[in-house]
């Protein structure tokens, strides 16, 4: 069970000196994992662009002009070969994104199912961030094989019609619901630097802690403003408020992972290292997630190796 607190019980914790909140987080992190082992997940956007949603932030919205290539849904044997090479860099997860507002019960939908069962087949844990999930749908995943579904709260009830209007936030509540149910594990998590306030942080994560069991991975993205999308000027903001969200995270969900995703292409060694040790444990690897930019496999190499760290093996575990 999730340590649950109210609003204003997370408040309290978030707004701790940085500097004892990280001490807590980090006395957390270390009782429940190795907090030297990071995991290692690659991400490949499967069907890329022109997605009929709003979100503020995407690149793949059909509603901005932004440069990115559109792409039919990629071919079986690509895929495979895509999974093989993340597996020789380190990757234990393969993650296949695509840019649906849902799932359709159609021949995509069969060929991502096939893609999920040859995966399977290399020994590594398949996620799958397909858009909106019916419970049947989910179950179908799970059949094949399908070991996690991602599917990000992004930020705050309260700020959430502010960056999309084209879905609700019950939408995306009753997909993990349907993914929770039919035994898949949970990925979920926001985006930080949209313009949300400190309130909406803590309002975001008491939406992570409502979820009972708490969600098995938790993924804090930070903004990558990307043009032509309404949030090409967003300010950044300072990675010391994304540190703080990941150590009030690990505070209150102490058993899950916590992935360092978009955006670690902005933060310094020293930024990433503040991440890590306030109690994320996982990143995603290769240049490329999805569309966005992300380190070089050897920069992230060089960096793991400088910190002390090292990226967790196929059959190792992460936990204490
Ligand atoms: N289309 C599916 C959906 O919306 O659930 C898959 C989305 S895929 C996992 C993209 C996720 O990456 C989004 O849920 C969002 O949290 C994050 N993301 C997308 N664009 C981003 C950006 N410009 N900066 C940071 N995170 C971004
Ligand atoms: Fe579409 Fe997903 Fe991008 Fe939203 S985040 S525009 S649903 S691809």
């Amino acid at each position: 069970m999730s340590s649950f607190k109210n609003k204003n019980e997370i408040k309290k914790i978030y707004f701790k000196p940085l500097i004892d909140l990280v001490e807590q987080s980090h006395s957390i992190h270390k009782k429940h994992f190795k907090t030297h082992l990071i995991q290692a997940s690659k991400l490949l956007s499967i069907k890329t662009g022109a997605c009929p949603e709003d979100c503020a932030y995407c690149s793949q919205s059909s509603r901005y002009e932004t440069k990115i290539q559109k792409e039919k849904l990629l071919d079986l044997q690509t895929v495979i070969f895509k999974a093989k090479k993340a597996k020789e860099e380190g990757a234990t997860r393969f993650c296949l994104g695509a840019s649906w507002r849902e799932v359709k019960d159609n021949r995509p939908f069969e060929n991502v199912l096939e893609m999920v069962k040859e995966i399977k087949k290399l020994h590594m844990e398949v996620c799958c961030t397909l858009g909106m999930l019916s419970l049947n749908q989910a179950k179908k995943l799970k059949k094949a094989g399908l070991d996690a579904y991602n599917h990000n709260l992004d930020t705050s009830p309260e700020f959430y019609p502010k960056i999309i209007s084209t879905r609700s936030y019950q939408d995306r509540l009753n997909t993990l619901k349907n993914v929770r149910q039919a035994g898949l594990t949970i990925c979920t998590g926001g985006i930080l630097g949209l313009g949300e306030s400190h309130e909406d942080r803590c309002s975001f994560i008491q939406q992570l802690c409502f979820i009972n069991p708490p969600p098995e991975s938790i993924t804090i993205n930070t903004l990558i403003p990307i043009k032509g999308t309404p949030l090409e000027n967003q300010k950044a903001i300072s990675v010391l408020d994304v540190v703080r969200v990941i150590a009030v995270c690990r505070i209150l969900m102490p058993h899950s992972m916590i992935r360092l995703s978009a955006g670690r292409s902005q933060q310094s060694l020293t930024e990433q290292f503040m991440c890590f040790y306030a109690g994320a444990n996982s990143l995603f690897i290769g240049n490329k997630l999805l569309t966005a930019d992300n380190p070089e496999l050897s920069t992230d190499h060089n960096m793991l190796e400088s910190l002390g760290l090292k990226m967790k093996a196929q059959k190792e575990s992460l936990k204490v």
